[in-house]
């Protein structure tokens, strides 16, 4: 799909809410697989808009976030992270250097079947995560 299309998509659909800076937040954020921090997202932001504050870019992971837009991965008040891939899927952090890398939900087998179990609860989501070494990470021990 072409990225820049679909956000002038949504920047419309939203009229005011969707302001242009907080289109380049989100669009840096797309661009990227690494689910930065706020201060990480912030410095990416700041290539295409130097004058923007990191408490700005905050603010805008937020409405994002409440627009549905952004996953927030809650690692704790300072060390949230910020994906922009909504659809279903699991995540790895390396417990040595916090990066967070995508595990598409097919591959985790029988997620549903997991879910089914849970047949009275309204489930509105999964949180899955696999904690381990990275690869970078596991190269530095040798
Ligand atoms: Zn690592
Ligand atoms: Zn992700």
């Amino acid at each position: 799909m072409d990225q820049s299309a679909d956000l002038t998509n949504k920047v419309h659909e939203h009229g005011g809410r969707m302001t242009p800076q907080r289109a380049v937040v989100l669009e840096t954020l797309a661009g990227v697989s690494c689910h930065p921090t706020a201060a990480e997202l912030h410095e990416l932001v700041r290539r295409v808009l130097p004058e923007i504050s990191q408490a700005t870019v905050y603010r805008n992971l937020k409405v994002l976030r409440d627009l549905g837009y952004v996953i927030e991965l809650d690692y704790g008040p300072s060390a949230a992270r910020y994906d922009a891939t909504v659809a279903d899927h699991c995540h790895a952090r390396c417990t040595k250097c916090g990066r967070v890398v995508d595990v598409p939900a097919e591959a985790v087998h029988d997620l549903e079947g997991a879910a089914a179990v849970l047949d009275d609860w309204r489930i509105t989501g999964q949180r899955l995560e696999f904690c381990g070494i990275c690869p970078d990470c596991a190269e530095d021990c040798n």
